[in-house]
């Protein structure tokens, strides 16, 4: 099972890829946690490159490519292979991320994701995607805490709303894929709700 986990900044994916592999180790299943963009070496350099701060302007098409050229690395030398063992792969982040931040974010065409995506995955798609959903103003106010947001904070709410949009307007078009998990509840209650959906999953 390739199973990824999705949404806005400050909504706690980290911490529900840590007690969600908790919980796959508790039910006895082999499981490898990896992230986007990088988990290989040359694509976490990939990684750095899109998230340094620079004087250059970024052009949306040079983020995408890069995006996707990270993504190719990973899944051909990391990713493929986990599922070929067997392996359940936990995945911070994967295209849905593009559709949402290059597409609803900076507002790249469906159709050049689509074909890049077409182009870099062929028909691999993620089986489930976790998207922990919740409203832009906790996850800005939680990243703020942490001090995460001095790379964010010259950037609009205007953004981070319409990245949360496109998560949900994916969500409702793909609803035997995605699994939407209210991420404004406290802690314990949406470690809870991802629990049950992993074990719900492995039961499949
Ligand atoms: O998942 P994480 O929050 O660590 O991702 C780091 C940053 O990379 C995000 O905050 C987001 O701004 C950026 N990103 C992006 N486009 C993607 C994936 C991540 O802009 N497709």
């Amino acid at each position: 099972r390739f199973i990824t986990f999705e949404g806005t900044e400050g909504v706690g994916k980290s911490t529900q890829l840590e007690t969600a592999a908790a919980t796959l180790e508790g039910l006895g299943i082999d499981y490898m946690v990896t992230r986007e963009p990088g988990g290989t070496p040359m694509a976490e350099s990939i990684r750095e490159m899109l998230l340094a701060t620079r004087e250059e302007p970024v052009h949306e098409t040079t983020e995408l490519l890069l995006m996707f050229a990270a993504r190719s690395q990973h899944l051909y030398n990391r990713i493929l292979p986990a599922l070929s063992a067997g392996k359940w792969v936990l995945c911070d982040r994967f295209t849905d991320a593009t559709f949402a931040y290059q597409g609803g974010g900076r507002g790249v065409s469906r159709e050049r994701i689509a074909l890049l995506e077409n182009l870099v995955q062929g028909d691999l798609r993620p089986d489930h995607v976790i998207l922990l959903d919740a409203p832009v103003e906790t996850g800005m106010a939680r990243a703020r805490k942490r001090g995460e947001l001095d790379r964010f904070e010259q950037e609009a709410l205007a953004f981070f709303q319409r990245i949360r949009d496109a998560y949900l307007e994916r969500a409702t078009e793909m609803p035997g894929r995605y699994h939407v998990v209210n991420a404004a509840l406290p802690l314990e209650q949406v470690t809870e709700s991802v629990s049950a959906l992993l074990s719900a999953l492995s039961k499949l």
